[in-house]
């Protein structure tokens, strides 16, 4: 019988396997996908490749720094020459008076959060607790969408307690640490990302298209698949909680209260050149109000966000109306040209069924229902699992390390 059975082939389980094979256990990982890299996925567009899941690498995350310099994948920095362009009501003195007001009362509230854990029952949403301490509109539209790219969520269902949690736990709004080699403070990676969980595979025996849908633990755990039956002595549940609550037995009693998934659009719109450049623009833009919140230029890519209510309905919408909305948005933001990319595709997380969104977040009054202490011969990986960086690659790189840790220790 294997040492362990990993189920998640995402960047978490195959960190954890791979840890685990150094050291010597017998490992299998298995995913019901019939690709390894969970919300990590390379795609192309008009021939270059693009990252249609998870991305950038930021400051103060050391140990994707670490895993990428192994495994010999290059980053570049993320250009951000030029004008960044906000779309939003004139901001007087006044607007970013308060907005730095708000900012600076909830990096209070995140600084005393990281010294004194948080009482559930003081939980709000985000959206009230701006409702009630910021009367500026444009200070409270902005920290709202800000809130809404950083955790593809609704602030009005986003728990403020969640919130100030994951931002203490990820160095605040402005993480802090040296810039990144070749200067920067965010960083792509050459080829994709998912470069990274390939790599990772080469090293361990993976089974693809075998989705998990029991588990059994007695003296060794009994795992039913699709494709039958496997048993291992210890087996690690690394995925997203949303989807971990759908094995059954993998959690000792159903959470009372649930994270839910954060949906995500990522649309992509290539050209044959950059020509926002010439107007002195970066390719960055932001509107709080419009379907695209968030706009950002990789090379002559322009990448369009999608985030929170208005991306819960969308590929329910028709194909060539939605292209038209988000074209319609970029133009409206760097003209004409912006009309008639060479190629467009986007890609919507929130109906992918192995990844149920972007990450996951909490309702208000949901906070600690994130498991990660093992229970018996059962462990938890997965971003939503880790101490820092929770959401993020790094977070994932983290929890995937503190499972193969758990399993090691009660060899
Ligand atoms: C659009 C988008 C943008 C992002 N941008 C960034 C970014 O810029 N920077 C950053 O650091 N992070 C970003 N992230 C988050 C980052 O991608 C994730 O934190 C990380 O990839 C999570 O890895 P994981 O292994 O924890 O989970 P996953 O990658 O979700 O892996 C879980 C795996 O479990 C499998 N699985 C699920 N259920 C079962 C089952 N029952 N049986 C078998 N297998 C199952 C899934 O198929 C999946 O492969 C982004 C994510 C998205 C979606």
């Amino acid at each position: 019988m294997i040492d362990a059975l990993v189920v998640g082939a995402g960047l978490s389980g195959l960190v954890c396997a791979t840890r685990l094979v150094d050291a010597g256990a017998s490992v299998l990982v298995v995913d019901a996908r019939d690709r390894v890299g969970g919300r990590l996925l390379t795609g192309t567009i008009a021939g270059r490749p693009i990252d249609l899941g998870g991305q950038w690498m930021s400051v103060g995350q050391p140990r994707l720094a670490a895993l990428a310099t192994k495994l010999g994948v290059a980053s570049v920095p993320q250009a951000r020459d030029g004008n960044a362009l906000f779309g939003l009501p004139p901001r007087g003195m006044l607007s970013r008076l308060a907005t730095a007001f708000a900012q600076w009362r909830l990096a209070r509230r995140i600084e005393h959060i990281s010294h004194a854990p948080p009482r559930d029952a003081h939980d709000l949403s985000l959206a009230a607790w701006l409702a009630e301490h910021t009367s500026n509109p444009t200070a409270r539209a902005l920290i709202a969408m800000h809130a809404e790219l950083v955790f593809a969520a609704d602030p009005a269902s986003l728990s403020l307690l969640h919130y100030l949690r994951t931002f203490a736990a990820t160095g605040g709004f402005a993480p802090r640490g040296p810039d990144l080699p070749g200067g920067g403070r965010e960083h792509r990676f050459v080829g994709g990302a998912q470069t990274l969980a390939t790599k990772l595979a080469e090293r361990v025996p993976v089974r693809l298209a075998t989705p998990v849908r029991s588990l059994v633990a007695g003296d060794a755990v009994e795992v039913v698949t699709d494709t039958g039956g496997l048993a291992a002595r210890r087996v690690v549940v690394a995925m997203p909680p949303q989807l971990a609550r759908r094995i059954e037995g993998a959690f000792p009693a159903a959470p009372s209260a649930a994270s839910v998934s954060g949906p995500v659009v990522k649309c992509f719109a290539a050209y044959d050149r950059p020509f926002w450049r010439d107007d002195g623009w970066s390719g960055e833009a932001y509107r709080p109000d419009g379907t695209v919140r968030a706009t950002v230029a990789l090379e002559a890519i322009l990448l369009a966000f999608v985030v929170g209510p208005v991306a819960a309905g969308w590929s329910a919408r028709d194909p060539d109306e939605r292209r038209a909305e988000v074209l319609g948005a970029l133009t409206e933001q760097f003209g004409d040209r912006a009309a008639t990319p060479l190629d467009y595709l986007e890609v919507d997380w929130g109906i992918d069924p192995w990844s149920a969104g972007c990450v996951a977040s909490l309702p208000p009054g949901a906070l600690a229902v994130t498991r990660r202490e093992p229970h018996g011969r059962i462990h938890f990986a997965g971003t939503e699992t880790a101490e820092a960086w929770p959401g993020y690659m790094e977070g994932a790189i983290e929890a995937g390390e503190r499972a193969a840790r758990e399993i090691l220790e009660a060899r």
